[in-house]
């Protein structure tokens, strides 16, 4: 078991993550990353990504995930395979960690980079349907059914704002829902019955998603909560919106957190309650949730972690206050 000490300590290897640690080791900060259990993040288990800046082609998320890893490690960042599984943040910096490994790392400054997973429903063919007609991500992947049928399932404003989104590019959209009431704000599903491109399904959940003959989603079946009725409906494109959920069990009862669980900021910052630890990404974001927000807040939260040192380190050259008479 080793002690890793570092000027910048950041939990999670997405987008925000290796942003944080390029800004931060071209500042000479020699960070740290500590990846996690899905190195590379959320974009690493989807395919297509055609919405980050600088590609005029699609490109791969896995592949551009290992360019940020590269990047990160050619300006000096040091890569752990390891999982923090608790942190003290009690005493102000310097921060401490410990990993999964046993190994101790210790931070003058913490990124919290831990993200968001979106939820999944857990039913068959979902995971294998992923990327192949089964999304979580509207904005993300909702150009690819340009013209098709698409469905969304939920009833929250995440599913209505994703059937809305989706009305850009179908025709024909499909909110399945569980009830036959929204829980989504009322100027959301005025908008949405304001629609003649979207049709409620209620009271009807998924039992699974089917695919076709080309391996790509065919069909939802579905069972509806009241009668037990099962049916089916034809898709090309499936998108589920029941919710995220972001990683922040870490940090209960260290860091404020909002009512559904994410890290809270000071406005327009990535700075936590506590001087030195910042968050940013999808753990500190129910609102925009994209690979390139991400990684625009990770670069805010290295830029500040390094304003946070430089006052650190004067206070350190000032002489020690000479005692009174
Ligand atoms: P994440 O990518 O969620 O990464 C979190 C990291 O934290 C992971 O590396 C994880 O291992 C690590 N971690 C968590 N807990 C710990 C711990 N205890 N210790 C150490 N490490 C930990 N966005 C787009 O802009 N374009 C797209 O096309 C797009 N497509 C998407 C498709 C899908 C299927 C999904 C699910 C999302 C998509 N998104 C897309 C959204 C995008 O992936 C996220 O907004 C982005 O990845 C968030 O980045 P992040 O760095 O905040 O966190
Ligand atoms: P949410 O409010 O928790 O809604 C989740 C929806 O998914 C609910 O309708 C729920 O059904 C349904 N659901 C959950 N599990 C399911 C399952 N296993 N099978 C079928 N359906 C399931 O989540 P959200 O919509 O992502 O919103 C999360 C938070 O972010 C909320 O606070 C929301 O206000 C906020 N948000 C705000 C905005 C905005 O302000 N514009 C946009 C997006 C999100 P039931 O209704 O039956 O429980």
């Amino acid at each position: 078991m080793a002690t890793h000490h570092t000027r910048m300590l950041i939990i999670g290897s997405g987008p925000a993550g290796y942003s944080a640690a390029i800004y931060g080791a071209r500042a000479m900060l020699e960070p740290i990353v500590v990846q996690g259990l899905q190195p590379g993040g959320q974009l690493t288990i989807t395919t297509d990504v055609e919405n980050y800046p600088g590609f005029k082609d699609v490109v791969q998320g896995p592949w551009l995930m290992e360019q940020m890893q590269a990047q990160a490690e050619h300006v000096g960042t040091r890569m752990m395979w390891d999982t923090i599984v608790e942190v003290d943040l009690a005493n102000g910096s310097p921060f401490r960690a410990i990993g999964d490994s046993g190994d101790e790392y210790i931070g003058d400054t913490l990124v919290i980079a831990t993200g968001a997973q979106a939820k999944w429903l857990g039913v068959p063919g979902e995971q294998e349907l992923g990327g192949k007609g089964v999304s979580a991500c509207a904005t993300c992947d909702g150009f690819f059914y340009r013209g098709k049928k698409v469905v969304v399932i939920g009833g929250g404003n995440t599913a209505v704002e994703e059937a809305l989104y989706l009305t850009n590019h179908s025709d024909d959209v499909t909110l399945i829902h569980r009830r036959d009431e929204l829980r989504s704000e009322k100027i959301l599903q005025e908008r949405l019955f304001g629609s003649d491109k979207i049709t409620p399904l209620w009271n009807k959940t998924v039992e699974r998603f089917v695919a076709g003959e080309n391996g790509a989603l065919d069909h939802l079946v579905l069972v509806d909560t009241v009668t037990g009725e099962k049916s089916t409906v034809k898709a090309d494109g499936a998108f589920v919106a029941i919710g995220h959920a972001p990683a922040t069990e870490l940090f209960k009862d260290k860091l404020p957190m909002d009512d559904s669980g994410y890290l809270m900021v000071a406005a327009g910052t990535p700075k936590t309650k506590i001087p030195g630890v910042f968050a940013c990404g999808d753990v500190m974001d129910h609102t925009y949730r994209q690979a390139v927000t991400a990684a625009g807040t990770g670069c805010m939260a290295a830029l500040d972690a390094e304003r946070f040192l430089a006052t650190l380190d004067f206070a350190e050259t000032l002489p020690e206050p000479e005692a009174a008479e």
